[in-house]
């Protein structure tokens, strides 16, 4: 997917974040890949354009394209989290064996979220489906 300069800025200086090179190529990199990469997989494919980065500004930056609604965060509990340069929320399988993440063709289930029965200490705002199995490489 090809970035939008005027409109990474734009997203960015609404959310009163200036528009940086690191944060430029760091959504550069997670977008040319659909493999839900980890943090430090986008630090070695950053380093290779800006030598001087660190692992810590990778993660600084990953949090500010999250804050701003670019990216997407997948947390795992205890092991690392994976990011997604779509937005949108979608859906994903994730391989039992290797870790290995990816979409699945699936319309959003919108009215999934009415259909869960209210709680009044809970408003909903969102939902997050995932399913497993066992990938092509591993099986
Ligand atoms: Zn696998
Ligand atoms: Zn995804």
């Amino acid at each position: 997917m090809k970035i939008e300069g005027a409109s990474l800025q734009r997203t960015l200086k609404n959310r009163g974040y200036r528009i940086t090179r690191q944060r430029q190529v760091v959504l550069e990199v997670l977008r040319s890949t659909n493999t839900h990469p980890d943090a430090h997989w986008i630090y070695q494919r950053v380093r290779r354009r800006m030598p001087q980065v660190s692992l810590g500004t990778i993660y600084r930056t990953l949090g500010v394209l999250k804050e701003t609604g670019l990216i997407q965060e997948l947390s795992y509990g205890s092991s690392f989290s994976r990011y997604d340069g779509t937005p949108e929320n979608h859906y994903h399988i994730g391989c039992i064996r290797c870790g290995k993440v990816a979409d699945v063709d699936l319309p959003l289930l919108r009215t999934l979220e009415k259909r869960i029965k209210p709680r009044e200490d809970f408003k909903v705002t969102g939902h997050r489906l995932e399913f497993s199995g066992i990938c092509g490489d591993c099986q």
